[in-house]
């Protein structure tokens, strides 16, 4: 391999972010073997464990025995049907067979007739009263259903009540539950966390920070995916208020620095030229040169000759280095004492002859 500087860059950055994120995974692994058997400590509620507490059972049975009665009085109901329905074919035939018996009979009326007449209105009229009498007991049957239907509605009424006192309790113990999970989880998320808020304000510069940023990671990870689900959720008050916290501690500390950021760079522009190219960083210097700009004051050192402007280079004209940045006064670009030859004042040695340029 090339010793290629920037692919050098790039290639540790990558393997540093893959040693933190290895460690973060491992850690993640960890904590939630160690989440999980505290979890396993305590039972999950379930609304059955409730049942117990309350009549429903009870209530059960009692519909479960209404709703046999009603089967077994449907099935006589059906019998008793199949007896009505064949009465009242055979009534229908007998009706029928006498019609024709009655027209064709001889015109002298004989005592014979007579009996067979009084014979099949017998007949015809047993068969009527005991298809009243059948009519009558679907009847009676069918009553007794509809009262057992609407003592089944009060049982069901009697049910969804107990169940919904069972509900109420197992609510209760839920909320009980995850409250108690939530404050075993906070014992062991809450000193992760200040480690990981620790680490990372205080030691970004460490040259073990890789390390450190995989203990960030993973306490970012077991605040937010180990323990925020199981904040008690009082209608979402604690998760906001504990969101409104967190965003405001962190825009404050963000606020801080970027305003501290600030004031020292103006500081640093306060200082002589001279001052100011003796703090320059070699890799401040170098990136700085490759997007030509000022190491100090960050701007464009390009000019146009025509258009005097950096914003329109691309149009025409030739581009041409200033010696001095316009902005902030910093000598840019200076002649090598050995050479003479012109060189970015900022790296150590001169280009054309390799001597070292001395900051002045
Ligand atoms: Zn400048
Ligand atoms: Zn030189």
């Amino acid at each position: 391999m090339d010793f290629n500087n920037k692919k050098l860059t790039r290639t540790t950055t990558f393997i540093h972010y893959v040693i933190s994120f290895l460690l973060a995974i491992f850690l993640i692994g960890m904590a939630n073997r160690i989440i999980w058997d505290i979890d396993g400590v305590e039972q999950r509620p379930y609304v059955t464990d409730f049942e117990i507490h309350t009549d429903v059972k009870k209530y059960r049975v009692l519909r479960q025995s209404i709703r046999d009665s009603i089967l077994s009085i449907q099935d006589e109901k059906e019998n008793v049907q199949l007896s009505v329905d064949l009465v009242q074919n055979a009534l229908e035939e007998q009706q029928a067979s006498f019609k024709t018996w009655i027209s064709t009979r001889t015109a002298t009326q004989s005592s014979q007739v007579n009996v067979e007449i009084q014979h099949r209105n017998r007949l015809l009229d047993s068969l009527r009263t005991s298809l009243k009498t059948e009519k009558a007991e679907i009847l009676l049957l069918q009553a007794r259903i509809e009262g057992f239907l609407a003592e089944e509605r009060t049982y069901e009424e009697a049910i969804d009540k107990e169940i919904s006192e069972a509900r109420k309790l197992y609510v209760k113990a839920e909320r009980a539950y995850d409250l108690h999970i939530f404050i075993s989880r906070l014992l062991f998320v809450i000193p992760v966390l200040l480690l990981g808020i620790w680490l990372l304000l205080k030691k970004r510069k460490h040259s073990y920070w890789p390390l450190f940023r995989g203990v960030v990671f993973f306490a970012f990870y077991a605040f937010f995916i180990g323990l925020v689900p199981y904040l008690p959720s009082y209608g979402g008050y604690v998760r906001y208020a504990i969101g409104i916290l967190l965003s405001v501690l962190l825009g404050i500390y963000a606020i801080k620095h970027l305003k501290a950021f600030v004031k020292r760079k103006k500081e640093e522009l306060q200082l002589s030229s001279v001052e100011r190219s003796k703090q320059i960083k070699n890799e401040v210097a170098e990136k700085a040169l490759e997007n030509h700009m000022c190491p100090s004051c960050g701007k464009d050192y390009l000019i146009n000759e025509i258009f005097q402007s950096g914003k329109r280079k691309n149009r025409s004209g030739t581009l041409r280095v200033t010696t001095y940045c316009r902005h902030c006064g910093l000598q840019l670009f200076k002649n090598c004492t050995t050479c003479d030859t012109k060189n970015y004042a900022h790296l150590p040695h001169c280009y054309s002859c390799g001597d070292t340029l001395i900051n002045t």
